[in-house]
């Protein structure tokens, strides 16, 4: 495990995240994640501390409004934000991460345009703590 640091585009929104150097990520295909380019790294709120920005965080939510979309208000770029499928943890956008810690990705992807039948019990597999 190591800790990675990432944040947003204009650094108000600093956030350290503790999770292997080598990443597994998922690259999901629903409205927003597609639109975005997000790439998904969901861990336990645990292993996860927002440093700075949290007065600049502005949360956006469409549908089930189970997901809570956090994005920078002066930057616009969500670099974090508490997914439907883990709404007990958080997604980090791993294209937002700084450069130096992450050794290797492999990345899967997630057909989130069919939700209901990817995560048919409404969330997904429980987080490593
Ligand atoms: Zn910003």
């Amino acid at each position: 495990m190591v800790k990675h640091r990432g944040g947003c585009h204009c650094g108000r929104v600093r956030f350290e995240v503790t999770a292997p150097a080598s990443l597994a990520v998922s690259d999901c295909n629903c409205s927003i994640c597609s639109r975005s380019g997000y790439l998904h790294l969901m861990v336990p709120k645990s292993r996860f501390k927002l440093v700075s920005g949290d007065e600049f965080l502005t949360t956006y939510q469409f549908n089930t409004g189970t997901a809570r979309h956090l994005f920078c208000s002066v930057c616009g770029v969500k670099s974090f934000y508490v997914p439907r499928s883990h709404p007990d943890g958080y997604s980090v956008n791993v294209r937002c991460l700084d450069e130096g810690t992450v050794a290797e990705l492999t990345v899967t992807l997630t057909n989130g345009k069919e939700w209901e039948s990817v995560y048919p019990q409404g969330h997904g597999e429980p987080l490593d703590v």
